[in-house]
């Protein structure tokens, strides 16, 4: 470990904190000589006093013993670079537009990559007031269901939260401008579709020569030869 880089990070998280050497000891149960000595890198806090004082100068426990923050650089705002993350003891649904440590649980969660290899479950969508409506073809039983839906595109975020025994269906919003749909299924993970072809808007498509896209009503583009291709034989999901 090393004491100086330590040291000086703990003044750094302090100063910010806006808290005085003794205030950060009386917390500690020690003396703020300690302290003191600690961000002159004399000495590296003793491993029991760890997760004490990386919770009163509000810091990542590991990132404190490597005594780095390495910080990100300023989020530019766009939304459509959302990652998820899902923790797999409790369920917890959590999200990052950048780079972060994210754990739950006691574990260390990495984004979630779209499945290109999971079953199309590819939504079939309605108009419906100014509204879409979602039909998917999914199991909800508690050993496999669909845990969420998101629909993204580059200034904001729709999560639909869904439950085992319940509908796969759901409603959202119009994002104007297309972006993408998740799915997030137990199973096979996270299942990516981009919206204008969902929605058969083919504005964009339509921009890049020589696009595969074949520009037909959605029902008939989900029983493209694609689709039935990779469910063949088999239930649904
Ligand atoms: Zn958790
Ligand atoms: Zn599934």
């Amino acid at each position: 470990m090393d004491c100086a880089k330590v040291g000086k990070l703990i003044l750094q998280l302090r100063t910010e904190k806006g808290l005085t050497q003794k205030q950060v000891a009386d917390q500690l149960n020690i003396s703020n000589k300690t302290i003191s000595k600690w961000e002159c890198g004399l000495g590296c806090p003793d491993v029991s006093l760890w997760e004490a004082l990386a919770n009163v100068l509000g810091a990542d426990i590991l990132k404190l013993l490597q005594g780095e923050l390495n910080p990100n650089r300023p989020d530019v705002g766009k939304m459509d670079r959302i990652q998820f993350y899902v923790c797999p003891v409790c369920g917890n649904i959590l999200t990052s537009t950048g780079a972060a440590s994210i754990a739950c649980c006691g574990r260390q969660l990495q984004p979630l990559l779209p499945n290109t290899a999971a079953p199309k479950h590819t939504p079939q969508i309605e108009d419906v007031d100014a509204e879409y409506y979602a039909t998917v073809q999914h199991d909800m039983r508690r050993e496999h269901y669909l845990l969420f839906a998101a629909c993204v595109n580059d200034d904001r975020v729709w999560i639909n939260r869904l439950y085992p025994e319940q509908s796969p269906n759901f409603r959202f919003p119009d994002m104007w401008g297309g972006g993408s749909l998740y799915l997030y299924c137990t199973k096979h993970g996270l299942m990516k579709y981009e919206l204008d072809v969902l929605l058969n808007r083919n504005r964009r498509l339509q921009e890049k020569p020589g696009n595969r896209h074949n520009p037909q009503p959605f029902r008939m583009r989900i029983a493209s030869s694609s689709d039935t291709k990779s469910e063949s034989g088999s239930k649904p999901f």
